[in-house]
Formats: C-alpha cells, sequence, structure tokens
C-alpha cells in the first residue's frame, strides 16, 4: 500500500503506470526462465521495453537513454524493482557502469563504449571482490595492475561478478601501489576478449547463477583504459556507492511490497475451520509486522533517496535504507511463505526467488553488519558533538 498521494511530475507519474503495468506483465511472468540464464527470452523483453519507450531510462540521453535524473529515477525504482530482473530487461542496470564511463573515462573510450552500453549492445560487469579477502575490506584487494611500457598489466581474480560470464567489458578494481591506503587502488576496463582474462566458473548461489569467478592472467590494457587517476579507484568506486545502494535498497522495498501483497490476498482467501486466515490473530500479527516493516524501509530509503539526490552527504541515510530494506524483504516474504503453507516453497509463487535475493541483500553492498556499525559510529558522534545553538533538535534530522 505504497503512498500513492504523490508531488511527481506528470511524465514520472505516467511512467510509474507503464513500468508497473510493464514489470506486472512482462518480466514477472518470465522470472523462471530469465532466473536460468534464457538469453533468447531476455533479448525479446528487452525489445518490448524499447517498442514501450521504456528502455534506459536514467541512461545519459546523449547517448540514446531516457536521461531522467537520479531524483526522478528514484521515483520510478520501487516500482521497477518488484522483479529482480527488470533493470537487467529495462537497461537501467547499466547506470552505475555508464556514470562512471560517462564522468571519468578518456573520451575516445567513452564515445566508443556508451553508446553501446546505453542501447544493450554492450554489456558490462563491474569487478571488486575477491576470493581470499573481506569484500568489505579494500585493504585486503590483491588483484595487481602495473604499469607495462604505456599501459597496465593486471593480474588477480575477482568473484561473485554478476554477469561477468557474457560481459563484453569488465571494470575492475586494482591495486596500484602497495599499503592500505586509499590511493593505492585503480579502475580499468578491460575487455572480456583480452587475452589473459578467464571466466573460472558460475557461482551457484542459492540454486541460481548469474555470478562469476574470473582470472585475470597478465592481462595488458593501453593507458586510455584507466578509469580516472591512478590511485582513484576508492573515490570513484565510493562515488557509486551510495547511489548504487540506495537503488538497492528502493528495489528491495518493491520486492517486499510485493510479498505483503501475495501475503494479504492468501490470507483473505485462505479458509480454515470455515473461517479467511485473516481473522486469525496470529495471522493478523504477521501481517501488521510485514507492512511495518515495509512502510519504515520505504521512509528510510525515500529519505536517503532525497538526500542522495540533493547530493547531500548520506552515510546514516543510505546506511539506514540499507538496512531497513534488506530486512523488511526478508520478513515480509518469510510471512508471505509461512501463510502460503507448502506451497509458498514452491517457485510457482515466485516467494523462493524473493527470499533469495532477500538473504543476499544482507551480504551485497557491504554486508549488514558493516553498515550497522559505520551507521552506528556516525549516529554517536552527531549526538555527543558539543551542542549548537539550536537545542532539543534531532542532530540527525534532515542531514
Ligand atoms: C548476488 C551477489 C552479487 C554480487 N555482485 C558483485 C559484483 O557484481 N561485483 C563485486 O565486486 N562484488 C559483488 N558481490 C560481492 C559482494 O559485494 C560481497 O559479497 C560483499 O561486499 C561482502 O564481501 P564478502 O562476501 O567478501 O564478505 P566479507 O567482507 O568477508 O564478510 C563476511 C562476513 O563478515 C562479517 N563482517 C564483515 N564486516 C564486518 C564488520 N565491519 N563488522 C562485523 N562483522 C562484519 C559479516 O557477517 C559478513 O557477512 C556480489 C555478491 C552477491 C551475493
Amino acid at each position: 500500500m505504497p503512498d500513492e498521494s504523490s508531488t511527481l511530475s506528470p511524465r514520472c507519474e505516467q511512467l510509474r503506470t507503464r513500468i508497473r503495468d510493464f514489470v506486472a506483465h512482462q518480466v514477472i511472468p518470465a522470472e523462471a526462465a530469465l532466473d536460468a540464464g534464457d538469453r533468447a527470452i531476455r533479448a525479446q523483453l528487452r525489445e518490448y521495453a524499447v517498442e514501450a519507450g521504456l528502455w534506459a531510462l536514467p541512461l545519459p540521453a546523449r547517448y540514446g537513454g531516457g536521461g531522467l535524473t537520479p531524483a526522478d529515477y528514484f521515483t520510478v525504482a520501487e516500482i521497477e524493482g518488484r522483479s529482480d530482473h527488470a533493470p537487467e530487461v529495462l537497461g537501467s542496470a547499466a547506470l552505475l557502469n555508464a556514470r562512471m564511463i560517462d564522468g571519468h573515462a578518456d573520451p575516445e573510450l567513452r564515445e566508443k563504449l556508451l553508446p553501446a552500453l546505453v542501447s544493450g549492445q554492450l554489456t558490462m560487469s563491474y569487478a571488486m571482490t575477491e576470493p581470499g579477502g573481506a569484500g568489505s575490506d579494500p585493504a585486503a584487494l590483491r588483484t595487481t595492475a602495473t604499469p607495462d611500457g604505456t599501459g597496465w598489466r593486471i593480474t588477480g581474480r575477482k568473484w561473485f561478478i554478476t554477469g561477468a560470464g557474457t560481459a563484453d567489458e569488465v571494470l575492475v578494481v586494482a591495486r596500484t601501489a602497495p599499503g592500505a591506503m586509499r590511493e593505492s587502488l585503480s579502475i580499468l576496463a578491460v575487455p572480456a576478449t583480452a587475452p589473459g582474462f578467464r571466466v573460472v566458473r558460475e557461482l551457484d548461489v542459492l540454486g541460481t547463477g548469474g555470478q562469476y569467478e574470473i582470472e585475470f592472467d597478465a592481462v595488458t590494457v593501453p593507458a586510455s583504459r584507466l578509469i580516472g587517476a591512478v590511485g582513484a579507484g576508492a573515490t570513484l568506486a565510493g562515488e557509486r556507492l551510495a547511489l548504487g545502494r540506495t537503488l538497492r535498497a528502493l528495489r528491495w522495498v518493491g520486492q517486499a511490497q510485493r510479498a505483503v501483497e501475495l501475503l494479504t490476498e492468501r490470507a483473505a482467501q485462505r479458509r480454515v475451520d470455515d473461517q479467511p486466515l485473516a481473522e486469525r490473530q496470529l495471522v493478523q500479527q504477521m501481517v501488521f509486522d510485514a507492512e511495518l516493516a515495509v512502510r519504515s524501509a520505504r521512509a528510510l530509503t525515500e529519505q536517503a533517496a532525497a538526500a542522495v539526490a540533493a547530493d547531500r552527504r548520506a552515510h546514516v541515510e543510505v546506511g539506514f535504507a540499507k538496512v531497513a530494506a534488506a530486512r523488511a524483504l526478508g520478513l515480509a516474504t518469510d510471512h508471505a511463505i509461512q501463510i502460503f503453507g507448502a506451497e509458498g516453497l514452491t517457485a510457482a509463487t515466485g516467494l523462493p526467488r524473493l527470499l533469495r535475493v532477500a538473504r543476499a541483500a544482507r551480504i551485497l553492498d557491504g554486508p549488514d553488519e558493516f553498515h550497522i556499525e559505520a551507521t552506528a559510529r556516525r549516529v554517536i558522534r552527531e549526538y555527543t558533538r558539543p551542542p549548537t545553538a539550536a537545542p532539543n533538535r534531532n542532530p540527525l534530522a534532515g542531514n
């Protein structure tokens, strides 16, 4: 039951309706095929998205995208995210990589990659996490990029890299200097055709694919494939985090909303002892808790979106949103499965898929513990600052 009493622009209002219909009638019915990696179905749905005028909405208009600003895209991201596959099918999943290339790549490389990336002819993965080191600790990164003639030689392994098995290009975060300093990391664009690049295996993540382990075995790339300056890797990676985490949180709220809709519909229909399940207090408790979690997560996620769209510092808002949205999706899906009984465990309900996303959500984009710790530190700092001219004011409000 999202709050529809909005102040959206007519364009965004209309887009919300059209995206909602597209996701409900085209993407959700195809989820099983998309889970199985059916590329023909994905290509067909992408064509439909182009025909429907819904392709690549937040990508730069000068390269063929829809040109929605982050603020406008945030207003449709929850609706789009009702299926975890929809951002890929609608071409908006390329947003973070496109922004990185647009903002920081060598002009020639930018003009080569961006039109194809926006049109969907070229796909790109982002490779940071490595086997053998904690993903939330950049100091643990072992992949190196060393100067090689006029370019770079890259050696290392990455894993859990979404889409890398079929990607044409990989943005790889590599160490260009020893030590734990922020300036020791850089980002390079590596074509999947480069000698020494290898897809090691597809990882089975709770019974589904799409995540890959990849290897760079002395891969060489020209200097023009460095993204931004040498040593700017941590800064560039940080730049994409606030937007990326906020988008994921919005999408998880969309899926949590879907779980609550399934839960309530089933509770109203299913009768036990000639009474709808919805009349049982224990069931009402589950409905209450799931709806409370979704509404709270939506409110926190909208706060994060507002701060990110306004380019304000948003660590606290994004930290709360990420954790709240992951929890809401887990809780709402778990309760929906319980109310469906055994049928809830079957793929036909779509609930196991939501549960899988929910479980990964607590680890993805930095594990929840990392966000809890970092957010709590900031909260403590804010509350214990020497008093300012405005006493009794919540120091975190409106950050
Ligand atoms: C479906 C999926 C898709 C992904 N896609 C990509 C991708 O495209 N590109 C990419 O680079 N990576 C990707 N990842 C990797 C993801 O970003 C990492 O898994 C994540 O950052 C956590 O890193 P890790 O798995 O190494 O866990 P670690 O960092 O080793 O953490 C393991 C556990 O340690 C605990 N922990 C960690 N930090 C703290 C702390 N500060 N306080 C207390 N406890 C803590 C937590 O319980 C945590 O779950 C993906 C992962 C998944 C599951």
